[in-house]
């Protein structure tokens, strides 16, 4: 036996890359590299800049996608119930293990010993003995009084405390609301740029994503939601949260603050497989090639990780600080995308099909799921080239997806929001057609792969059709046809 390393590799690439923008990568010359670096997804994080820059960025994405003919989709990542630090007079404070120092509410600078905080309910939320997690945890206070807006505490792990840093109360009953008046903003300012998905930060419950969905409808988008799991209540209720939302994001960064660190590894595998049972798609995210912000070379250890999250069956994977502020942005989109190409290509040549029926519930499952699983059979069972499904919202293809056929699948639309949706998803490659029509449907199929170079002549592929949301209507079927 000989251990395999090469590994011929797959011409489409099935996971998704996302690429959060900032100061480093703003400028049109950078976004344009991304993409063409592989970046698929483009996040737009509310928790830094201002609604102008974000405009504009935003209005560089879409030209520049147009310029590429890619369907790029966007998202704004709303912040939701996230606290933070306020600023300190001379922009930092030394924070010394055993000193006390008191939190406050009040508006004012903070100083040595004084640390302001805008969430007003702070001091009504803890109590003595909760622990005060700053900047991702480098920094832990142990409350130990409240006095009114003043909570006073001792410092656990002192260091370098700068303005604006994340807050986290682990195990603490938050009572912010779930959409602030700054996510409310940010949100209907996203909608009216035209964004494809909302992220919404700290999701606790299912009920949390209401009022959101209800904006999204009063200004007539289908812009789908993400719900951010980064708190261990939304790891409770994973599975009415995955019902309400369309997709998923496991936010390590903060999940593994609120969580014990080595809690987070199996609670992504779980949520992995659930949001696939569910036809939702999931993201991994944070600290994926972190040493990247820095370093041209990522390490071992995080290539081996973005490997892990690809074999596990994520639909994307995320680039944060390493895109947004770091010195390497397209070599980190380069570096993800050769891993998840190396780790498909390897999951490819073992012949190995992660197997969605034996992750879905047994017995009865529904109508569209069961053609997508046949589907999945078939292109293993026949070593099909493509999987073509006609789609009009994407409803079939995120079923199509969430079954990990082996063979590419190609989302045809005439819609080029659902294209951009789409992207998002495993293994999708959007095709935008001027019209969608059953008359024709074979001939497009057969088109369609020639033009993406799936097949030849005499191979097989399968076509999907027929999904309908009305039942009368639903009369979903699989074509085996020669191109
Ligand atoms: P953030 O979310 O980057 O908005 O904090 C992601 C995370 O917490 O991992
Ligand atoms: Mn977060």
């Amino acid at each position: 036996m000989t251990v395999i390393t090469d590994v011929q590799l797959l011409k489409y690439r099935r996971t998704k890359i996302i690429a959060t923008l900032g100061p480093a990568s703003s400028e049109p010359d950078v976004i344009r590299k991304l993409i063409e670096a592989g970046a698929n997804v483009i996040r737009l994080n509310m928790s830094h800049g201002d609604h102008d820059g974000h405009a504009r960025i935003h209005e560089r994405v879409r030209a520049i996608a147009a310029e590429l003919k890619q369907p790029i989709a966007v998202f704004a990542d709303l912040c939701g119930p996230k606290i933070r630090t306020g600023k300190f007079r001379d922009g930092q404070i030394t924070l010394t293990a055993g000193e006390t120092v008191t939190v406050t509410t009040r508006d004012v600078l903070g100083e040595a010993g004084l640390i302001p905080s805008q969430y007003e309910a702070l001091a009504r939320d803890v109590k003595p003995g909760d622990r005060i997690l700053i900047n991702d945890g480098a920094l832990e206070l142990q409350v130990e009084r409240v006095e009114g807006t003043e909570v006073r505490c001792k410092v656990i792990h002192g260091g370098i405390l700068k303005n604006h840093k994340g807050i986290n109360l682990p195990h603490v009953q938050v009572s912010a609301p779930s959409l602030t008046d700054k996510d409310r903003l940010d949100a209907e300012f996203a909608l009216k740029l035209g964004v494809d998905y909302l992220a919404l930060s700290f999701v606790r419950r299912a009920s949390d994503l209401k009022e959101l969905r209800a904006l999204i409808k009063s200004r007539k988008s289908h812009a789908g939601i993400i719900a951010k799991i980064e708190k261990p209540e939304a790891l409770d209720n994973a599975s009415a949260i995955l019902e309400a939302a369309d997709a998923i994001m496991v936010a390590r960064g903060d999940l593994g603050v609120e969580l014990n660190a080595e809690q987070v590894p199996t609670a992504q595998n779980q949520l992995i497989n659930m949001a696939r049972s569910k036809n939702k798609p999931v993201i991994v995210a944070t600290q994926m090639l972190e040493s990247m912000i820095e370093n041209v070379r990522p390490t071992r250890a995080e290539v081996t990780d973005v490997s892990h999250a690809v074999s596990a069956g994520a639909d994307a994977v995320m680039l944060s600080a390493e895109t947004a502020a770091g010195k390497h942005p397209v070599a980190a989109v380069e570096m993800m995308a050769r891993i998840a190409k190396q780790a498909e290509a390897f999951q490819f040549w073992q012949r190995k099909r992660t197997k969605i029926s034996a992750i879905k519930q047994k017995g009865p499952i529904p109508f569209g799921d069961a053609v997508a699983d046949a589907a999945a059979r078939l292109s293993y069972d026949l070593d099909a080239r493509a999987v073509v499904v006609l789609t009009n919202s994407g409803m079939s293809a995120v079923t199509v997806s969430a079954s990990r056929p082996w063979a590419p699948i190609a989302g045809v639309s005439a819609n080029p929001a659902t294209c951009r949706r789409m992207n998002l998803m495993w293994g999708i490659i959007p095709v935008l057609i001027p019209e969608v029509s059953e008359a024709n449907a074979i001939q497009t199929g057969r088109r369609v792969v020639r033009e993406l170079g799936l097949a030849k002549a005499g191979e097989y592929i399968l076509l999907i059709r027929g999904f309908h949301g009305d039942p009368q209507l639903n009369t979903p079927s699989i074509t085996l046809l020669a191109v």
